[in-house]
């Protein structure tokens, strides 16, 4: 029996572990990986359970909970992830976006530049913080201004990677506006690149999405030029 090479042979099934992947921040899809269950439980219950815990934390680092300082820290660390810096995760909190009929036949492109990105990064929960650009050629239907970055917070609201926070932006968009003709950059500082790790305190990360007509390098050209970046 050739059993030593059944054991050779044997597929790498094996998942890398935490350690194994390290400080590299890989991305496993465009979806956010949610539990089937994420929202069965209420925010009052999730504010609750998270204070709790954060309590335990804090705690164990050796923090005196009973200083007038940090007592109520717990708390609003809780409530600040429910409500505010993931409120992205809960469909529920998706902007409603009309769609306006494009009245004065403004077929060119438009680029919304400059929209704050503020997120946290899924390896490390330290913020994310940049701009994003973004640019579509409507299709007959546009949208309010102020909708575009209303999407781009929604998706910023949640433990990210920035390229899943570039796509899913994008995603969004296309699908709102009914066209592929869509492009977005964002141009982010990490916070754990910045302040540990390799401590590079200058470099950011640009990432980008373009589908559609800014598939065309004339017109992609002509929104990196909005944006003063060479396609080069
Ligand atoms: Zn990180």
């Amino acid at each position: 029996m050739k059993h030593h090479e059944t054991l050779w042979n044997m597929p790498e099934t094996k998942k890398l572990t935490a350690e194994e992947i390290g400080d590299e921040h890989l991305s496993t899809s465009d979806e956010t990986p949610l539990r089937e269950d994420a929202f069965e439980m209420d925010d009052a219950l999730k504010i609750e359970l998270i204070e709790k815990n954060f309590r335990e934390i804090m705690h164990i680092l050796g923090l005196d909970l009973t200083d007038d300082s940090l007592q109520g820290t717990p708390r609003r660390v809780a409530k600040m992830y429910v409500q505010e810096i993931f409120s992205g995760l809960n469909p529920a909190n998706k902007p409603k976006v009309a769609l306006f009929e494009n009245k004065y036949q403004y077929n060119q492109m438009l680029v919304e530049k400059d929209i704050t990105v503020f997120s946290n990064c899924e390896h490390h929960f330290v913020p994310i913080y940049g701009k994003a650009h973004v640019a579509y050629i409507s299709n007959g239907h546009v949208i309010g201004l102020s909708k575009i970055n209303r999407i781009v917070q929604y998706f910023a609201k949640r433990p990210q990677v920035q390229e899943r926070l570039t796509k899913q932006i994008a995603n969004e968009l296309k699908r709102v506006l009914q066209t592929e003709d869509v492009a977005i950059v964002i141009d982010a500082r990490h916070m754990c690149v910045s302040t540990r790790g390799v401590e590079d305190s200058q470099s950011s990360t640009v990432t980008a999405e373009y589908s559609g007509q800014f598939l065309n390098p004339e017109t992609r050209k002509e929104f990196l030029a909005y944006l003063n970046l060479s396609a080069d």
